[in-house]
């Protein structure tokens, strides 16, 4: 694919939970991942633009704040993991996404990754013949998305050593929060990390404990 796809992210609401829009740039065709809060900046992202979908990559609250707002605006297809859903909440989904299903946006294609550890419900979204993938809240630079219980932690690892690690060193990774980062620069710390015995740990984890 010579026309790679356009990415705008912006951190919104008092988590700076990042949003991110993809589009085609040969269609303009775009859809918007995670719209945690702020419809006003949400619009602004989608500019020139032709939104065919709302995806979720999991349903902790900074990440689907203004989900019925922009649904209503917008009027696209919403698509998220089937759950469970954070806490029993009921979503309403146009279309359940499951490991390796695709989500095609104009010329180009997404590829689903069940990733859960943090939530249940956590999926990544990584384009196709492209090294950026969106995160969630899966990875961040410094450490794992923060687990409930010790079986999450435990899921957690599993999700690091079966899915993330077996993505190739020059994937990009955007995160629900703070920065992006290179996946390759943080192998070695990550393989040390999962080398550890954790035991019954779980919480907010770094990579370095
Ligand atoms: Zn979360
Ligand atoms: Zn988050």
């Amino acid at each position: 694919m010579s026309h790679k796809m356009e990415l705008r992210t912006r951190a919104v609401g008092e988590w700076q939970m990042n949003a991110h829009v993809l589009v085609c740039p040969v269609t303009r065709e775009s859809v918007l991942i995670d719209p945690g809060a702020e419809p006003d900046a949400l619009q602004e992202m989608l500019a020139e633009t032709h939104p065919v979908a709302i995806l979720i990559t999991h349903t902790h609250p900074d990440h689907i704040g203004a989900l019925d707002e922009m649904q209503a605006r917008l009027n696209v297809p919403v698509m998220a993991h089937p759950g469970p859903h954070y806490e029993g909440m009921t979503l309403s989904a146009d279309r359940w996404l499951n490991h390796g299903d695709e989500v095609r946006v104009g010329e180009h294609r997404l590829r689903v990754y069940h990733t859960p550890g943090h939530i249940g419900d956590m999926l990544c979204f990584a384009i196709v013949g492209d090294e950026r993938i969106i995160v969630g809240d899966a990875i961040f630079e410094g450490g794992p998305g923060k687990t409930e219980s010790a079986e999450d932690f435990q899921t957690t690892l599993r999700t690091l050593r079966e899915i993330i690690l077996a993505w190739p060193d020059e994937t990009v990774c955007y995160p629900g929060h703070g920065p992006h980062f290179r996946l390759g620069d943080q192998r070695a710390t990550i393989e040390a990390f999962l080398a550890h015995d954790h035991g019954e740990f779980f919480g907010d984890a770094t990579w370095n404990m």
